[in-house]
């Protein structure tokens, strides 16, 4: 799932799976649909 989150005056998209932060919200959505699918310890 996608965190939308405030940070340094900025929104950022959170993906829940792994924590990594995105700019853009359909980055951290394409990035999740991945995510879901793979092994919490592999982060690109
Ligand atoms: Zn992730």
């Amino acid at each position: 799932m996608v965190v939308q989150t405030e940070r340094d005056d900025a929104t950022w998209y959170e993906c829940e799976n792994c924590g990594l932060l995105f700019d853009e919200k359909s980055d951290a959505s394409e990035h999740e649909q991945r995510c879901d699918d793979t092994e919490p310890s592999y982060i690109q």
